[in-house]
């Protein structure tokens, strides 16, 4: 039987006649959207909730168009049980997350499937062409998804800065080169959709979360290309740090005395870890140009002679820090988003292997993943992020 909590978004309902309502669906929607498929007496069973209840609630998801029966089911005996499931053509999450030259936008539908996934092209970088793409992105998917049941429900966006939770003003932006941007009410203007705003490390590991880890209570995710970024689950919630400011994990010093770095301190771990380090080091080590994003792989997947010894100072970089990062923060999991990592088994073998060398235990020791997500990781986890406040209302209504 599962523990009946209240959801932390139910708020101050703790007096109201109908928290219990709100209890119930909150259960059955999680319980479905994390199994799939179900039939009421499973439901039942699971939640612990009387099998009229169950019905009550099931007619009423049913009414409202978000959950749809799929014919019998498995049974071990007599009549098959109807089964039930989300239903994901009944609307649909943009999750759009920016960069430096490029907006990456990835559509999921209510059940949490993938529907697009695209890169579409920004007139720069400044305020305002990011905001003004975002709201075309929406404008477009609103369009697109307008005969379904909920349309498009929502739209997550995942900055590269530190975002202030609930307005969505970004504090800072290094990578986009903003301060105290309002970005959240500037899209409201032109967009006025259900809208959530949120830092890109952050939202990429919840979606990494989500899908790989969901039972790691002590999880953090590093995202490695052009800096290091992280995102970090703390005894089974996401942490924010003051600001949105949590996860500049490339700017601990890991080179006593190292350069300056843009952010202001010395020898910064983004300087020797990230993959913009490595393609630099590649370059210099064969005296021309810095390899791009493909050669980067083919190069990680069969390195020549002449970049053993970069990719071992990579390996080694990395390995310093995170194993300071396993030490600090204890996680159970860590996923590491790297697309050279991912090309090379023999580099993640290296890292593995030095980090249990060198990183105490913590009783069994942390246990290293590569995503899965790679770059759509973001705007994937944005899409959720938006997903979730659609359910939230939905679960909310419930008490109406
Ligand atoms: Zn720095």
């Amino acid at each position: 039987m599962k523990e009946l909590g209240i959801p932390p978004y139910a708020g101050d309902r703790t007096g109201d006649k109908s928290l219990s309502k709100v209890v119930n669906r909150a259960l059955l929607l999680d319980l479905l959207r994390k199994s799939g498929r179900s039939s009421r007496a499973a439901l039942a069973k699971e939640t612990g909730l009387t099998k009229v209840t169950v019905s009550s609630q099931v007619a009423d998801l049913l009414e409202l168009g978000i959950v749809r029966e799929t014919g019998a089911g498995a049974s071990e005996l007599g009549r098959k049980p109807v089964m039930l499931e989300v239903d994901g053509a009944a609307g649909f999450a943009l999750g759009l997350s920016i960069s430096t030259e490029s907006l990456r936008a990835v559509a999921m539908n209510a059940a949490g499937e993938v529907d697009r996934d695209e890169v579409l092209p920004m007139e720069g970088r400044s305020p305002e062409a990011v905001v003004a793409a975002v709201a075309d992105a929406a404008r477009r998917a609103k369009r697109r998804y307008g005969r379904s049941r909920f349309g498009l429900f929502g739209v997550g966006v995942a900055l590269p800065g530190a975002v202030e939770r609930g307005s969505g003003r970004v504090v800072r932006s290094a990578k986009l080169n903003w301060t105290d941007v309002p970005f959240q009410e500037a899209v409201a203007r032109r967009y006025p959709g259900m809208l959530h705003v949120g830092n890109d490390a952050t939202l990429a590991t919840i979606a990494e979360r989500r899908l790989h880890a969901p039972e790691a209570d002590d999880f953090v995710c590093l995202l490695i290309d052009e800096g290091i970024g992280s995102g970090a689950f703390i005894n089974g919630a996401i942490h924010y740090g003051y600001n949105g400011q949590f996860g500049e994990v490339g700017h601990m010093t890991i080179v006593h005395g190292g350069p300056r770095c843009p952010c202001g301190n010395l020898g910064c771990w983004d300087l020797y870890g990230s993959e913009l380090a490595l393609r630099q080091a590649l370059g210099a080590a064969r005296r021309g140009p810095p390899p791009g994003a493909e050669e980067l792989l083919a190069l990680a997947a069969a390195p020549p002679d002449w970049s053993r010894e970069a990719f071992a100072n990579f390996v080694g970089y990395l390995t310093t820090g995170v194993v300071s990062i396993v030490n600090s923060l204890a996680p159970s999991t860590m996923a590491i988003n790297c697309d050279a990592l991912a090309a090379s088994p023999a580099l993640f073998d290296a890292l593995k292997a030095g980090v249990a060398d060198r990183a105490m235990a913590h009783g069994g020791g942390c246990e290293l993943r590569l995503s899965s997500l790679g770059k759509a990781a973001p705007a994937i986890g944005a899409a959720m992020a938006a997903t979730e406040r659609f359910f939230e209302g939905l679960v909310l209504q419930g008490s109406q």
